[in-house]
């Protein structure tokens, strides 16, 4: 079998899952983002796909394959051609006709429903895909943790009513529930934004880890759950006597930490005034965004506010007559929308429109016109549960699925009705659901390894038993290694067979490397007792058995195994 296993760690990789998909044989990268993947890999992928299928085909989703290549003309009907911008791989055919590599496959779902979808007697429908997808990603990662060629699980549920379309909804997250424990993953349901899918309500599949590029929120006490983008958090009480406003001469920089060392005092005091531009029709207009100096905006909760972006360096300048960091509300009519946090503040510091200058005794109330107090911050560690008040955690996490609501963003922009009971023509009521395949292979490794190598659960493995004999110069030691090998194979376990003729530490490090989960060592000291050794790759436990009851055991072994991700 061909598993070309490295001893050392390859350059290019960061993170430790890309790093053991590397050395263990399961990929090689061909371009930044694109990889190839080697037999070993491949049979991880494909157990990975067998669960998705059996999860999907439970509540009655029927698998499909839909294209790659696809025209342009239908991204520019729902508008997608040109919102997802450098994302989406286009390429132009012989008679210069545009084509999108597609990212995700709403449109084609869309425009085949609207063919043949005419009543709601062929409602409901779930159909699904598993294949590759192409998205031309700022930052290619972790091998194919972000990769701009990828496997994806897509599904899409199309309804006639609100009940079904809830069902729907509702069915996807018990499968996924069901698909993540048993590929051995612990993950959190959180709720995020949709992003450009659309859709109001979304859920992702959150599995905490260092390396993830995520970040999710969530008590330690009660159920509260969120995406960072959305999550809110209750600052800690900062009790502030209420004093006159006072300009004070601050010749520091202008950053919070600067400002904040300057008056001897915690980064909360600070009021951030942060001067944004609104594009309305009749042109750009600067409006100011409050928060305290220990919390950031939120991109996301801003885009209930408008078209906004931070102004540059000049337009502060130009508008407010001084440095970034120097700015503030305070004597301008500039509108303002304050953070519902900040509702009450008073002793605050704050940016006085002259460089080198703030104000201190800020009373918000009393000193600036709040147009509205709304939620646009973010989450910063310290704040408290917005449910119970208890401590929030905040934590980085791979999103390995996410469930969209859709509605009838889609059916409507692409005119996919249906005629109901009552003779009238309906959009039809849309979800999509997606699972990264590799995303999740590298997120079973990210949280099944240790210093040796990956230890695969036994759902996933690309083997369920190995089989390893020390000395391949040993006649008897090979035959009963011969025979192991055959009798686990007609119970139909999958067993790899180590019979290189390497040397024992080589083998014994391979072994561990590719992290099979039950490893049969036969050595010929242990055999002079009529012995074998199985090891269990997870705990480094090597249990003695005579070699007849070896396959019983082994069975057992596996099974135990299997029962725990069921
Ligand atoms: P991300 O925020 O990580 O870019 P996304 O929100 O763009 O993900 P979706 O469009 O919801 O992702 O795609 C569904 C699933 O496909 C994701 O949950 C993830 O598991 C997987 N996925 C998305 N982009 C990639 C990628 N570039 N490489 C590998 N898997 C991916
Ligand atoms: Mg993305």
């Amino acid at each position: 079998m061909f598993i070309p296993t490295l001893k050392e760690k390859p350059r290019e990789a960061e993170i430790p899952s890309h790093t053991l998909a590397i050395r263990a044989g399961l990929i090689r990268m061909v371009a930044s983002g694109v990889y190839s993947y080697l037999p070993l890999g491949w049979r991880v992928l494909r157990k990975i796909m067998q669960i998705i299928r059996e999860e999907m085909n439970r509540i009655g989703g029927q698998e499909l394959l839909l294209p790659a290549l696809t025209p342009a003309e239908i991204w520019q009907e729902t508008g997608r051609w040109y919102e997802y911008g450098k994302e989406m791989f286009r390429v132009r055919d012989r008679k210069d006709k545009d084509y999108a590599l597609a990212p995700t496959h709403e449109e084609i779902i869309t425009d085949i429903a609207r063919r043949e979808i005419r009543s709601y007697r062929d409602l409901p429908q779930i159909w699904y895909q598993i294949q590759v997808k192409f998205r031309d990603e700022l930052r290619p990662r972790g091998g194919v943790m972000r990769a701009r060629e990828f496997i994806m699980k897509d599904s899409y549920s199309l309804d006639a009513t609100v009940e079904g379309w809830q069902r729907s909804y509702n069915l996807h997250r018990d499968a996924y529930i069901r698909i993540f424990t048993r590929l051995g993953l612990e993950f959190k349901i959180v709720s995020a934004s949709g992003g450009i899918m659309g859709g109001s309500e979304t859920e992702e599949f959150m599995v905490p880890s260092p390396v993830g590029e995520d970040t999710i929120v969530y008590c330690g006490n009660c159920s509260y759950k969120a995406n960072y983008e959305i999550a809110r958090g209750i600052p800690p009480k900062l009790e502030l006597e209420d004093k006159p406003l006072r300009k004070v001469y601050t010749p520091v920089g202008g950053s919070v930490e600067e400002i904040s060392r300057f008056f001897d005092t915690v980064p909360q005091q600070l009021l951030k005034s942060l001067l944004y531009v609104k594009q309305t029709d009749s042109g750009k207009q600067p409006i100011f965004l409050l928060v305290d100096g220990a919390h950031d905006v939120s991109e996301t909760k801003i885009l209930k506010l408008g078209d906004l972006r931070p102004a540059t360096s000049d337009e502060v300048k130009e508008w407010m007559g001084a440095s970034i960091g120097y700015i503030s509300p305070i004597g301008t009519d500039i509108p303002v929308y304050a953070d519902i946090g900040l509702k009450g503040r008073k002793g605050l510091i704050t940016g006085a429109n002259e460089d080198l200058y703030h104000y201190e005794g800020v009373n918000i109330e009393r000193d600036i016109k709040v147009n509205e107090y709304t939620d646009i911050a973010k989450v910063a560690p310290g704040d408290s549960c917005p449910q119970c008040g208890d401590k929030l955690i905040i934590e980085s996490a791979i999103e390995v699925g996410h469930i969209f609501r859709l509605g009838t963003k889609y059916s409507e922009a692409m005119g996919a009705t249906f005629l109901d009971r009552d003779g009238k023509n309906k959009p039809i009521l849309m979800g999509s659901y997606g699972i990264g395949v590799e995303r999740s292979m590298m997120a079973i490794i990210e949280t099944h390894h240790d210093e040796h190598g990956i230890v695969w659960p036994q759902s996933v493995t690309p083997f369920q038993v190995l089989v390893t004999t020390l000395n391949p110069e040993n006649y008897d030691l090979v035959q009963v290694a011969d025979n192991l090998y055959k009798e686990l194979m007609k119970r139909d376990i999958e067993v790899l067979y180590d019979d290189r003729s390497t040397s024992a530490g080589i083998k014994l490090k391979d072994d561990d490397l590719i992290g099979i989960p039950v490893i049969l060592i036969l050595g010929e000291k242990v055999w002079r007792d009529g012995m074998v050794e199985i090891k269990i790759r997870a705990t480094n436990e090597r249990i003695k058995v005579k070699h007849e009851m070896c396959v019983d055991k082994v069975l057992n072994i596996i099974k135990e195994m299997q029962d725990a991700t069921q």
